[in-house]
């Protein structure tokens, strides 16, 4: 499993910005450090994260605790886990029943694709699961999950077009619970004519919910494209506290120069990072795991 996400990472901008200074900078010395601070910041894990780490490397470099590059690069890929580690915290769906999870997040982001790959590995472990079609603003998301639903064989509840979300939800909620679904997806607008607007739906949408099972949502899962780097910090920002956000999934961490975005998430709100998407087939959505990342990056 470990050498599958070193495959799918390789291809990043950030695993070749990485491997390719140790290959072209064998030699322990501060150019090295430069360079590998270059990297780190280029593939936006931040400025003052990158400079504390590579400074604290310097030190230890002088004080003579590496006898070569090799040395380095093995302290180097124990601190990037250690950044990670402390988000490493996997969704446990058992909890409840049905469990709810409201994923949130910007249109483009991967979230129908998110949903549609949750859907495929909750039924693979034998349980019940059922959707909810709560973007009511695209006919096209609709129709997105309506095809994985199909596809999985599980029940998607949706209404029609311009639809109240918060009534999607709601329905499906009961749904969920007459029939003993174990777990109940929902998805919910990525756009609104305002980001207010957004705000104020999944309020309700929550507040609807709580009407049924007053600990529904379970999670609140928010959805983020890696390849965005900085902008993907910003939207967290903007939705931690509005939409009570409790975990994440960071997608299109294949091929991307800036997965370097997950050591600024971590730092900055260390919130759990329970999924990550390195391609887009259902099994590419993956639980995370800091060791395996952090090795599929390095050489
Ligand atoms: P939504 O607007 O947030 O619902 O986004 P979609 O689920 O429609 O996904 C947008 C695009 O991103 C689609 O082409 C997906 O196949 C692609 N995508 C989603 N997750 C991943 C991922 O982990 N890796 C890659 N390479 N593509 C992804």
């Amino acid at each position: 499993a470990r050498r599958s996400w070193r495959e799918r990472l390789s291809g990043s901008g950030f695993a070749k910005s990485l491997t390719s200074l140790f290959v072209r900078h064998p030699k322990l010395d501060d150019d090295l450090l430069d360079e590998l601070e270059t990297s780190l910041i280029t593939a936006d894990v931040g400025v003052e994260a990158s400079t504390n780490l590579v400074e604290d490397l310097r030190k230890r470099m002088h004080k003579r605790e590496f006898a070569d590059a090799g040395e380095l690069l093995k302290a180097l890929r124990n601190e990037l886990v250690s950044l990670l580690k402390p988000v490493e915290k996997p969704l446990d769906v058992s909890t409840a029943s049905p469990f709810v999870i409201l994923t949130v997040g910007i249109n483009g982001v991967g979230k129908t694709t998110t949903i549609g790959k949750l859907a495929r590995r909750y039924t693979d472990e034998g349980r019940g699961v059922m959707l909810a079609a709560g973007d009511t603003f695209r006919a096209a998301a609709v129709e997105q999950l309506k095809t994985w639903g199909e596809r999985n064989k599980v029940p998607v509840v949706s209404q029609g077009q311009d639809a109240d979300s918060a009534s999607v939800i709601f329905d499906a909620l009961q749904a969920a619970r007459s029939r003993g679904t174990q777990v109940l997806i929902a998805d919910t607008a990525g756009r609104l004519h305002t980001q207010g607007g957004l705000m104020d739906e999944l309020g309700k949408i929550a507040r609807v919910m709580k009407k049924l099972d007053t600990a529904a949502p379970h999670e609140v899962l928010m959805v983020i494209d890696g390849t965005t780097g900085q902008n993907a910090i910003s939207q967290l920002r903007q939705f931690r506290d509005t939409a009570g956000v409790t975990g994440l999934v960071v997608t299109k961490l294949d091929g991307t120069a800036k997965g370097g975005v997950m050591f600024a998430l971590a730092r900055e709100f260390g919130l759990p990072i329970r999924y990550v998407g390195l391609g887009e087939t259902a099994t590419d959505l993956r639980v995370f795991d800091a060791e395996a990342f952090v090795d599929g990056l390095l050489p």
